[in-house]
């Protein structure tokens, strides 16, 4: 199967306390084929290397996607949802409060209610033309 042979855990020979995760780039729309360097011990990514078993992009990358993976173990990654509000406003950083991940997720769904209630107010120049 192909997912099998392009995303399977591979064993780092090299470096015998690391795993090669097969994947690829997801931060531009070229997603370019990487592997994680993960460490067993601790179960962290430690690096990337370029996947030269990737067919589209063979082994190139840009500096963004090398470098993309210090973002996971960052000391200032977002892991909770933050919602901006009345109540944010009160002391919390920069404007933001800390949410649940089922708030966060019943404000987008009533954000995009509103969204698309109010879409059907708006006429766009090239909907007239079909109109
Ligand atoms: S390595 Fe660079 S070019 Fe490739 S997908 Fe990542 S950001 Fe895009």
């Amino acid at each position: 199967m192909q997912r099998d042979k392009f995303f399977k855990e591979v064993e780092n020979v090299l470096h015998p306390n690391e795993t090669l995760v097969k994947t690829h780039c997801a931060y531009c729309g070229m997603q370019c084929g990487m592997n994680l360097r993960v460490n067993v011990a601790t179960n962290k990514i430690i690096g990337v290397e370029p996947r030269y078993d990737w067919p589209v992009t063979v082994g190139k990358m840009c500096p963004k996607g090398v470098t993309a993976y210090q973002q996971t173990n960052h000391d200032d990654r977002i892991l909770t949802p933050l919602i901006r509000d009345d109540a944010s406003l009160k002391g919390t950083k920069e404007g933001f409060r800390e949410a649940s991940w089922d708030e966060a997720y019943d404000l987008i769904a009533k954000k995009f209610s509103e969204l698309q209630k109010n879409m059907e107010k708006i006429h766009y120049p090239f909907s007239a033309a079909y109109q």
